[in-house]
């Protein structure tokens, strides 16, 4: 049986955990398993590499910051093969470049496009415990790349993909998935398992347990991933195809905060504005969120729209130098907001669910300056400061606490 196990920068954060993960990697070689460890960073390492190429040049370029960033996973790997080898045991630290985990050519969000399988193979058939790097690959220019903040988790699935592997464990600082982000929301519930959708949407709206890619990922190979604990021995959750056992329709609130808005104000009511103003921002690969046209007044109309936090000084910068062209009176740029998101499988069908959550938010007296639904979320956007009020007024709503806090 062959498993692959990642565990994520909190869980090598210190000697001791890197030992304690190194232990837990021995019970299952002892029980036979062959295993493939997928490592992040150690600790707040990528955010200190992120702090020090910025204080050199604040534009570094974007290869140069990959080149950077991707040491963090070096040192991890090699630092647990060291205390695996200190321990008695065979292993073999990897990177995206022996592996080779290729990528497409876009530094910083890069996307894995293919896997070489022989070395890793090679490595286990010796009876070596194979360590691999997180969050680095390879591009055609033979440059390191890597997959954006938190894409340790995708070079796991990726990998258990590739190999086939029998089992795919994601191990972290919490015990699972909770139906809210367990660090502000005290009675949030552990999810005994999750659709790949729902957990799709709750992790590309901002509940970081998982990379969105990863689970992207998972679902088309299907791949089914363990999110469990490294520190805490206790059921996790089960992030698979369609989930039975918890089929309900709410399954959790997220929150992002890496969020600003943009607004156009007073273009001219005519054809083709929308397409002129999003065109320069798609041109420069900017992606945008949830977008709101107000009904126009005079012949004039206001455009609002979101983007992430490390895009807004750019998408305005652009929009800012076309304003005259756009015949736009007015562009304001906000970083003061999040969103927060209510997600769960068919709630568009339920006319209820929109009402009950926006019911929550005015109670805890928060102001919803933008809404945007689909078929399985609806999200709000509001100011930064009340998002974590927002966040437990809608969890509560929902009733999705915990069943033992005796409501
Ligand atoms: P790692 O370093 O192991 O990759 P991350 O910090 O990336 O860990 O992700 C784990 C964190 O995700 C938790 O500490 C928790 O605060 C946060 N989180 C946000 N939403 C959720 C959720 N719905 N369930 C569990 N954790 C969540
Ligand atoms: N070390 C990287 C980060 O902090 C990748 C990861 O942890 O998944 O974003
Ligand atoms: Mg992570």
């Amino acid at each position: 049986m062959l498993i692959v196990k990642k565990y994520g920068g909190s869980s090598v954060a210190t000697p001791e955990r890197v030992r304690n993960v190194a232990s837990q990697i021995i019970e299952d070689v002892e029980k036979g398993y062959q295993i493939v460890v997928v490592l992040s960073a150690q600790g707040k390492t990528t955010d200190e590499l992120v702090a020090r190429a910025y204080e050199m040049n604040p534009k570094p370029s974007r290869r140069e910051l990959d080149m950077l960033l991707s040491t963090g996973e070096q040192q991890s790997v090699a630092l647990m093969a060291m205390t695996l080898q200190a321990m008695g045991y065979q292993a073999v630290s990897l990177n995206a470049f022996q592996v080779p985990m290729h990528t497409n050519k876009t530094y910083g969000s890069a996307r894995l496009e293919a896997i070489g399988t022989d070395r890793l193979q090679a490595e286990l058939d010796c009876g070596n415990i194979v360590l691999v790097t997180g969050f680095q690959g390879v591009n055609r220019y033979e440059d390191i790349t890597t997959l954006g903040r938190g894409g340790s988790d995708t070079t796991a699935v990726a990998l258990a993909a590739a190999l086939q592997a029998d089992r795919c464990q994601i191990y972290t600082d919490v015990e699972g998935v909770y139906t809210a982000d367990p660090r502000y929301v005290k009675d949030a519930r552990k999810l005994e398992e999750i659709g790949y959708d729902e957990m799709l949407e709750l992790a590309s709206t901002g509940a970081k347990v998982l990379h969105n890619r990863c689970v992207e990922m998972a679902k088309k190979y299907n791949v089914q991933i363990e999110v469990l604990s490294s520190m805490v021995k206790a059921p996790g959750t089960l992030v698979k195809e369609d989930s039975l056992v918890e089929r309900m329709m709410v399954s959790g609130v997220a929150a992002d905060k890496n969020v600003a808005r943009i607004s156009v104000i007073g273009i001219p009511d005519l054809p083709g504005k929308a397409f002129a103003l999003f065109n320069l921002l798609s041109q420069q690969g900017i992606n945008v969120d949830i977008i709101l046209q107000s009904i126009g007044r005079e012949d004039r109309k206001d455009i609002s729209f979101t983007v992430a936090e490390e895009n807004a000084e750019e998408a305005y910068e652009i929009v800012k130098k076309h304003q005259q062209a756009l015949g736009a009176e007015e562009v304001t740029c906000t970083k003061d907001v999040a969103k927060v998101s209510l997600v769960g499988a068919g709630m568009i069908s339920n006319p209820g669910v929109a009402t009950q959550m926006f019911e929550a938010l005015y109670s805890a007296q928060v102001n919803i300056r933008m809404i945007s639904t689909s078929e399985i979320k609806i999200s709000v956007l509001v100011d930064k400061d009340q998002v974590e009020d927002a966040v437990r007024a809608v969890h509560h709503q929902f009733r999705l606490y915990k069943k033992e806090s005796g409501r």
